[in-house]
């Protein structure tokens, strides 16, 4: 798997890699939503001039009507028509030809009939009077009713599609009319009215790299919009509606004067009352937007694989250290289990060393307890049990045969004449004759019974499980064995003899001394009666 110094890496890594998509996708949704923000604003700008201009271009017009109302020439052409009617139409002509966008400046009178009436065909092309017989009644066309009826200074009719004999003029031409109504000595003579293109003006208007705008009337048909074949909606009847394009942000276009939605501006015209309702939209253009935003996207995409790229290095830089004191940790970890080790082998050796001069001590205090068991039971000699360990197990024997309800009988005997034996060949002989008898009487004898040296040549026997008679037999035995078997050495042979007493311990007997007693009394008699025989008592 990983080694530590990896997974430092990749921790550091992966931490960079969060940092970097958390803050990018931060930085680029304040961005956007900046963007969208100061978009807005701009486009509450761009309205406000938008609107500025329509006026400014509506005003000039205004101002050239009240300057002919109040000029002399039309007074003197009101007062006599007949004489002023040239000049008046060549001030006329010099009106229209001083712009671009006038279509038509005319006086009609105030029965409705046009009286002077200058026009171009085209912006730029010739001006032109219309001769007297084309003249045409005007009193039913609603501008003429409108401005007559009106109390306000100037009359500015909808914005509209030039009608010539009852129908759409094609080319398409956006007309509108400013009229004044004239008062002349008190008396309504007509109205001057101009006819103003506003094709050109329009496209002007809706020319923004930045924006997409729109001009519509109340009912949300279009006027401008950034794409021609969607304009003049209402005229053409073409159905194309704020509806479409807005959505829900079309009621509050249409209901407000002023309305500021998530993605557009919007505001009624002030610089121009008519009957359209007009409402100028400013909508920053999306693509725009998005563009900017991919164009950051992008760059913030190339700082993200910078840092990567850098992080790598930097996270290395960074493992370096913590894997360097996790190796050297290693290290000490590895030496110091090494240590242990050692000690533990050590302290290993120790303990079985331990352990083994335990069980020594314990051997030496089991033999030096065996030792001094033996010192205390048995007789140095002859090496068989002393008379202290003679009366302990015989009282034991005692109380053993009392509860089997068995036998028990005692033999005790005693070396003839041993004495001179002493005298004769030395004690050391005499120490050799015990060893001796001791070993014929042990053949004879079972494990069961006890064979004791309780005097210096003087010796006792329990019997278990044995009564009198067979006790005398084991006594006879013993008498003949040794009388039949002489001490040799490469030096001398010596014919010994023994005395023997039998006795019988009596039901409830307790005392074991008194019990010998009576075989002693046996011996005695034994030896009285000339030695070498076995006495029963
Ligand atoms: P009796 O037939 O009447 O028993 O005669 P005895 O000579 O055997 O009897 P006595 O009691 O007069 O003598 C016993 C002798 O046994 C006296 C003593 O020197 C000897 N004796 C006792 N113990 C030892 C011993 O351990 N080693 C040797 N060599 N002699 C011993
Ligand atoms: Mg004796
Ligand atoms: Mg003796």
């Amino acid at each position: 798997m990983f080694s530590f110094r990896n997974k430092l890496i990749l921790a550091f890594f992966s931490f960079g890699l969060l940092l970097i998509t958390i803050s990018s996708l931060l930085i680029f949704k304040m961005q956007e939503f900046s963007l969208k923000a100061t978009s807005i604003e701009t486009a509450e700008l761009a309205q406000k001039v938008l609107d500025q201009d329509i006026g400014l271009y509506i005003r000039e017009y205004d101002n050239s009507l009240l300057a002919l109302e109040n000029s002399a020439v039309f007074s003197r052409y009101l007062n006599d028509p007949e004489t002023y009617k040239k000049e008046m139409i060549d001030f006329f002509s010099s009106f229209v030809s001083s712009s671009d966008s006038i279509y038509q400046y005319r006086y009609i009178n105030a029965d409705g009939i046009e009286k002077i009436r200058v026009s171009r065909e085209e912006p730029g092309s010739e001006v032109i009077s219309t001769h007297d017989d084309k003249l045409q009644n005007k009193n039913s066309r609603y501008y003429f009713q409108e401005t007559i009826k009106s109390n306000t200074d100037i009359f500015y009719s909808k914005i509209d599609l030039n009608i010539e004999h009852g129908k759409i003029e094609k080319p398409i031409k956006p007309v509108l009319r400013i009229a004044k109504k004239i008062i002349h000595n008190s008396q309504l003579k007509g109205i001057l009215i101009i006819n103003v293109l506003m094709d050109e003006f329009i496209n002007r208007l809706v020319s923004s790299p930045i924006f997409d705008i729109y001009l519509i009337d109340k009912n949300g048909y279009f006027l401008a919009h950034p794409e021609k074949e969607k304009r003049w909606s209402l005229y053409l009847k073409t159905g194309y509606n704020a509806r479409d394009i807005f959505t829900t942000d079309t009621a509050c276009i249409l209901n407000n004067i002023e309305c500021r939605a998530d993605q557009l501006y919007s505001k009624q015209v002030q610089t121009l009352h008519n009957a359209d309702g007009l409402t100028l939209i400013v909508r920053p253009r999306l693509y725009k937007i998005h563009k900017q935003m991919e164009e950051q996207f992008s760059s913030m995409l190339l700082i993200s694989i910078a840092v990567l790229l850098l992080s790598y290095p930097i996270a290395y830089l960074f493992a370096i250290t913590p894997t360097r004191l996790l190796n050297e940790v290693d290290q000490l970890n590895i030496s110091l289990e090494k240590k242990i080790e050692e000690k533990v082998n050590e302290l290993r050796v120790n303990n079985d060393a331990l352990e083994q001069k335990v069980l020594v001590r314990t051997r030496e205090l089991e033999e030096s307890n065996s030792k001094l068991f033996k010192q205390a039971t048995i007789d140095l000699l002859t090496n068989i049990p002393n008379r202290r360990y003679f009366f302990e197990m015989s009282d034991r024997y005692l109380q053993l045969s009392h509860r089997k309800q068995q036998a028990l009988s005692f033999i005790i005997f005693d070396i003839d004449f041993f004495k001179k034996v002493n005298d004769d060949h030395g004690h050391e002989t005499g120490d050799l004759v015990l060893q001796f008898i001791t070993e014929k009487i042990s053949l004879i004898l079972r494990r069961s019974d006890i064979f004791a040296r309780i005097g210096g040549e003087e010796f006792a026997i329990a019997l278990l499980d044995t009564n009198i008679e067979q006790a005398t037999e084991i006594a006879e035995k013993l008498r003949i064995s040794i009388q039949d078997n002489a001490y040799t050495n490469n030096r001398l042979s010596l014919e010994l003899t023994i005395s023997l007493g039998v006795t019988q311990a009596l039901a409830n007997e307790q005392e074991v001394s008194i019990i010998l007693s009576r075989a002693d009394i046996a011996l005695f008699q034994a030896k009285s009666f000339g030695r070498n025989q076995v006495v029963i008592s």
